[in-house]
């Protein structure tokens, strides 16, 4: 089914007053679109929580850095409606940005507590504030019941879990594990970047954090298993941002042996920057 594309606000609202009218139940599922079976797993677990599914379109500038990839984020809309079609999408809402962000536009959220934890944060110093920003305007305009998110961006998951719940927003964020290749490398709309080489070695980050996550279990201590993987990456030709054990709500550093661990990777292979997490 085709699924109805609108963008904008009224228009959007038009519509879930129909599903509210109807006593449905719906989902959101933002996305920046260049859509793929990451995103659109995100769908399919929406469907098996609610009646509807909205997925959102929007290359949110107020969460890249003046020297990051906004002007080459790939883009494809007529593929995104198709694939987002495909997997049950009832609902497409693409805003242009000054629907988003009409002149005069002048609140940011700022936040604390998992947005600092020292990861993306450090590197990427704006991205959490136009994150929440955006994704705290797309749950109000929407008026969803629910919220999927990739554990992919695991941070960002994190982040958006507590500004919801910080901001009284009626909304449940539900975080859906990575989709990843058939070697393991985590499904990105960024891994069109990579050379035909840089994407052999890609996996070596899901690799390494697996290798690492064993060792763990098997007793070695946090901090010199994430240590050694770093110094692997770094022998590969990877610029390493981070590789690091963090307990896996708060996002801070871990003070005692039966906290929940999940072991997050931020790295450069050659100019792509990839990202990775799994549980240990
Ligand atoms: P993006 O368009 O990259 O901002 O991602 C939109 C949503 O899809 C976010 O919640 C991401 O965490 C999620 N996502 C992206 N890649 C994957 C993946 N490989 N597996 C699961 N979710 C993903």
């Amino acid at each position: 089914m085709k699924p109805k594309l609108v963008r904008t606000v009224a228009a959007l609202r038009r519509e879930t007053a129909k599903w509210r009218a109807e006593g449905l139940r719906y989902a959101v599922v933002p996305t920046m679109g260049a859509i793929h079976s990451g995103h659109t797993q995100l769908v399919t677990e929406g469907l098996k929580r609610a009646d509807r599914v909205i997925t959102t379109i929007f290359v949110n500038p107020k969460q890249f850095a003046a020297h990051e990839d906004l002007g080459k984020y790939p883009r494809d809309e007529d593929g995104d409606v198709r694939k987002l079609g495909k997997a049950g999408t009832h609902l497409i809402f693409s805003p242009a940005p000054d629907e988003v962000y009409p002149p005069g536009f002048s609140t940011t959220i700022s936040l604390a507590g998992p947005a600092k934890a020292g990861l993306e944060d450090k590197f990427r110093p704006l991205f959490f504030d136009g994150v929440a920003t955006v994704v705290a305007k797309l749950f109000t305009q929407t008026g969803a019941d629910i919220a999927m998110f990739g554990e992919k961006d695991y941070q960002q998951l994190q982040v958006v879990t507590r500004m919801a719940k910080d901001l009284d927003i009626a909304i449940e964020v539900i975080g859906v594990p990575t989709v990843r290749e058939t070697d393991g490398l985590a499904k990105s709309s960024r891994n069109v970047y990579l050379s035909k080489t840089e994407r052999q070695q890609a996996v070596a980050i899901y690799r390494n954090l697996q290798n690492a996550a064993e060792r763990i279990r098997s007793g070695v201590n946090p901090q010199s298993a994430t240590r050694s993987a770093t110094r692997t990456l770094m022998a590969l030709g990877f610029k390493v941002d981070y590789v690091t054990a963090r307990n896996a709500q708060s996002l801070s550093i871990p003070q005692n042996r039966d906290e929940p661990l999940r072991l997050i990777a931020a790295a450069w292979l050659g100019k792509t920057r990839l990202i990775d997490n799994i549980p240990v």
